[in-house]
């Protein structure tokens, strides 16, 4: 494909609906770049917790987060299968941030207006070239407002920590449901109502509601609305 047709596809949604595994799938299968916006969040988080500046209640220091951010180095690498590792200061951080202590403090840490701007300035230097699938929450409101494909996706609260739990327990991590139900409700509630670019859902965005669709369902749906997408930007 000609780079000129490639666009910018932007996924956002609420926490646990399975974004990165379908956004991950579309980038494999068109050849576009994959961006986990979250990670990039939770590699931050992580630097602030191993460097006190969280306290182990979850009392989050701004001013010490923010006047630390120049020397918080976050980076993907690709791994010979093929994944993304997220690198933070050149250290493997890919499970490490996936826990739960990483989980319940990132949206304090994504609420802080310092950490956005610096964020998604590298966000927005990714998306340079076009070819690329972001997920996050604020990619199609902030990020990429004028991305050419903008997708919304939802499930139930019960659903998405259903989800997750499975993840944490097949990866070995003691937790219980009720807590991971607690996280993401905690997490949707912060995420929506911070004053810095807040998650919302974009104006143009097309929704997907996967709580009863199956991965190749949601596949399948995610490659016909790029084929519009770039039958779209053909046309205009
Ligand atoms: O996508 P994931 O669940 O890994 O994101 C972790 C957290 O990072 C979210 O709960 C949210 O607080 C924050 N985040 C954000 N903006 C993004 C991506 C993630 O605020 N674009």
């Amino acid at each position: 494909m000609n780079a000129a047709d490639k666009i910018i596809i932007a996924i956002d949604g609420f926490s646990s609906t399975g974004k990165s595994t379908i956004a991950k799938s579309l980038a494999k299968e068109i050849g576009y770049r994959y961006v986990d916006t979250g990670a990039m969040y939770r590699a931050v988080t992580l630097y602030a917790m191993t460097h006190d500046m969280i306290s182990p209640d979850g009392n989050v220091s701004d001013r010490l987060i923010v006047d630390a951010l120049s020397d918080i180095h976050v980076e993907f690498h690709i791994m010979p299968d093929g994944s993304q590792h997220t690198m933070l200061n050149d250290e493997d951080v890919e499970d490490r941030i996936r826990r739960l202590d990483v989980s319940s403090n990132v949206s304090a840490v994504a609420a802080i207006p310092e950490v956005r701007h610096a964020l998604v300035k590298m966000q927005q230097e990714y998306g340079k070239e076009k070819g690329i699938v972001m997920d996050g929450r604020d990619i199609g409101t902030t990020v990429f407002p004028s991305a050419e494909l903008k997708v919304f996706m939802t499930a139930s609260a019960e659903t998405r920590a259903q989800r997750r739990f499975k993840e944490m327990i097949e990866k070995g991590q003691q937790i219980s449901f009720e807590e991971v139900l607690a996280n993401v409700v905690h997490r949707d509630h912060v995420d929506q109502t911070r004053a810095e670019s807040p998650l919302r859902r974009a104006d143009d965005a097309i929704d997907l509601d996967n709580s009863e669709m199956s991965f190749d369902e949601q596949n399948a749906w995610m490659l016909a609305r790029y084929r519009e997408a770039i039958a779209r930007t053909k046309v205009s």
